[in-house]
């Protein structure tokens, strides 16, 4: 029987999380910090553990099925991959920033200036795209602090909270794009039966992420207020409690609207609210 290989990172920002995610699929395997390779006992996979930036290219030639990588690594590594799904973590967004001080107001003030980066060909496409001329400066590791050094006018880099550009004296100046893990797969093999199979459970955990179960209870005289303000998946479940005139109500409420949906339970009879969180939603 055919085995696939999905690659993930093997340490770094997205490797916990898409450990996660695979173990919360039901995928048993060893997580061995020195290990390269990994089987999967209960499923058809092996789990190449790689160093981020090599994953698109092993996906696009064939050595891994399947890969785990921020969209910021594919676009700089300008592969031609099918994007499977997205999953929801890893979320950061490629910024220029410059320093603090700088008087610059907009784009365009960044001609003829230095920009130090880790991803050169996303600047490159994105100055050309915006009419801009600036030189581009590749550094490896560290961009953050090359203004202070003075080997840039400004930065291109990742940014999720803002603080590592706080502290180095920087300010964000505009997006340059928007990024997250996502599950890649090579161009004409995403029917593949056990492709499909993968992408199913992922999709099943993400959605059980988004959701929560909750059991209220409610007298019988409200139960239609309370039904109206629940969607569940079908329809929410009532089952009679042991005091007459009271049902227990079961349903799913989606974690993005939960705290507003949860005062309006609470404001139309909704008492002893239990919440609970859920680990798969197969439908
Ligand atoms: P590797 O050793 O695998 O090459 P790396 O040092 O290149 O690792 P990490 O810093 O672990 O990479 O980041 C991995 C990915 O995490 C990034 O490519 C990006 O998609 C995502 N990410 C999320 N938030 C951030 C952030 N604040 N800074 C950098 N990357 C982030
Ligand atoms: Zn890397």
């Amino acid at each position: 029987m055919k085995t696939l290989k999905i690659a993930i990172q093997k340490s770094g920002r997205l490797n916990e999380k898409s450990v996660e995610l695979l173990k919360n699929c039901g995928l048993n395997f060893e997580n061995y910090k020195s290990s390269l390779i990994s089987p999967v006992s209960n499923f058809p996979l092996e789990i190449l553990f790689l160093r981020d930036d090599d994953i698109p290219e092993y996906v696009q030639d064939g050595i891994a099925d399947l890969g785990i990588v921020g969209e910021n690594v594919i676009c700089e590594t300008e592969v031609d991959v099918a994007y499977l799904q997205r999953l929801g973590f890893g979320k950061c967004s490629l910024k220029l920033a410059v320093p603090n001080q700088a008087n610059y107001q907009s784009l365009s003030d960044l001609n003829g200036k230095a920009i130090a980066t880790s991803y050169p060909s996303i600047l490159k496409k994105f100055l050309a795209d915006n009419n801009i001329q600036s030189e581009i400066r590749t550094i490896s590791g560290s961009v953050e602090i090359s203004p202070g050094l003075g080997l840039s006018d400004a930065i291109c880099d990742l940014v999720s909270t803002g603080g590592t550009l706080k502290s180095n004296g920087l300010k964000a100046f505009g997006d340059v794009l928007h990024s997250e893990a996502v599950l890649i797969g090579r161009k004409g093999e995403e029917n593949d039966p056990l492709i499909i199979e993968l992408i199913q459970r992922i999709q099943s955990v993400l959605r059980a992420k988004e959701t929560k179960y909750v059991v209220l209870n409610v007298e019988k005289a409200h139960l239609d207020e309370i039904k109206a303000l629940l969607p569940g998946i079908k329809s929410p479940t009532v089952v009679p409690l042991a005091e007459e005139g009271w049902v227990a109500v079961h349903t799913v409420i989606p974690e993005k609207d939960f705290w507003g949906k949860i005062s309006q339970l609470k404001a139309a009879g909704a008492q002893g609210i239990v919440v609970m969180p859920i680990e798969k939603i197969i439908i």
